[in-house]
């Protein structure tokens, strides 16, 4: 255990316990013998000062299967801020599993990689979510979200209307090949569409990976752009998992009335959808999904 505060001490002794008020579990306080403050055992878990503590589960399943914000409070009969504080706890509880999972798994060797676009409040305002996703298995390895400037008919409206707007694509692929880092094998073959800005990263951060570009091709269900006509879709696995979230997270879903207000919330919604996702490929229990801190 590591002191929360400090947090490079390890010097920790034992500090006497309470009694939680809300279920009457006894609880065991500790000391820092470097900063000499004190902390209990649940300051650790993903249900630290929540007193509703049996809705956690619920909400991190309901939220990862396309139920909104606003009624999911409905649903449990809860104010809607108890969801919102949980979306951000999860996200962070997630944000670190996904790294603890790239740490310890076996070395990556076959990688699709794409973005997924959506809004902040508008169309004019778009976002751009960097994806990475492994072949076959599905499992998503790493996220990251950034503003986009409106293109096409909109750019001059979104111009007009709310100001230049700076793009963040550069940043975010960045991010996801830096996230990477630790779980890919020096040779293996990366799939992506045919964007132009892929190769530069690709020869920068997987030099000895060989790169495979898939044309664009369109989408054989009406609004669905992720699922393709005309056969076996090389980017399959991708477009699959793409179509996954985008029907999971209730944000992501097209034509929604749900839409991203704030970047860092979506950001978090992904990672929550992402850990939960990987959770729900690997266990063979699917009834018990559920989060936790992982180390
Ligand atoms: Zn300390």
């Amino acid at each position: 255990m590591v002191c929360p505060f400090c947090v490079k001490s390890k010097k920790i002794k034992k500090n006497g316990s309470y009694i939680r008020s809300s279920d009457g579990k006894r609880c065991q306080r500790f000391r820092c013998l470097e900063c000499c403050r004190t902390f209990s055992e649940t300051h650790f878990g993903i249900e630290y000062r929540l007193r509703k503590r049996y809705l956690n589960q619920a909400v991190f399943r309901s939220l990862c299967s396309g139920v909104s914000q606003r009624r999911c409070a409905i649903i449990l009969g809860v104010q809607r801020a108890a969801i919102a504080r949980r979306l951000l706890r999860f996200g962070k509880c997630s944000e670190h599993n996904l790294e603890v999972y790239r740490k310890s798994r076996e070395k990556v060797k076959k990688l699709n990689f794409d973005e997924l676009e959506t809004f902040e409040h508008t169309k004019c305002k778009p976002l751009t979510a960097a994806i990475a996703v492994e072949d076959k298995s599905r499992k998503i390895l790493a996220i990251a979200v950034g503003r986009i400037p409106a293109k096409g008919p909109l750019a001059s409206l979104s111009r007009k209307k709310y100001g230049p707007r700076p793009c963040e694509r550069k940043r975010c692929l960045e991010s996801i090949f830096t996230q990477l880092k630790m779980c890919l094998a020096s040779k293996g073959l990366v799939k992506t569409d045919k964007s132009k800005a892929y190769p530069p990263f690709i020869r920068k951060y997987l030099a000895g990976w060989s790169h495979e570009v898939t044309p664009g091709r369109r989408g054989c269900v009406v609004g669905q752009g992720e699922l393709k006509e005309g056969g076996w879709d090389p980017l399959f696995y991708l477009n699959h998992t793409y179509a996954m979230i985008r029907d999971g997270l209730k944000r992501l879903a097209r034509r929604t009335w749900c839409t991203t207000k704030n970047p860092k919330r979506l950001l978090s919604a992904l990672y929550m959808y992402a850990w939960f996702h990987n959770l729900y490929l690997e266990s063979k229990d699917k009834k018990h999904l559920s989060l936790c801190w992982i180390s």
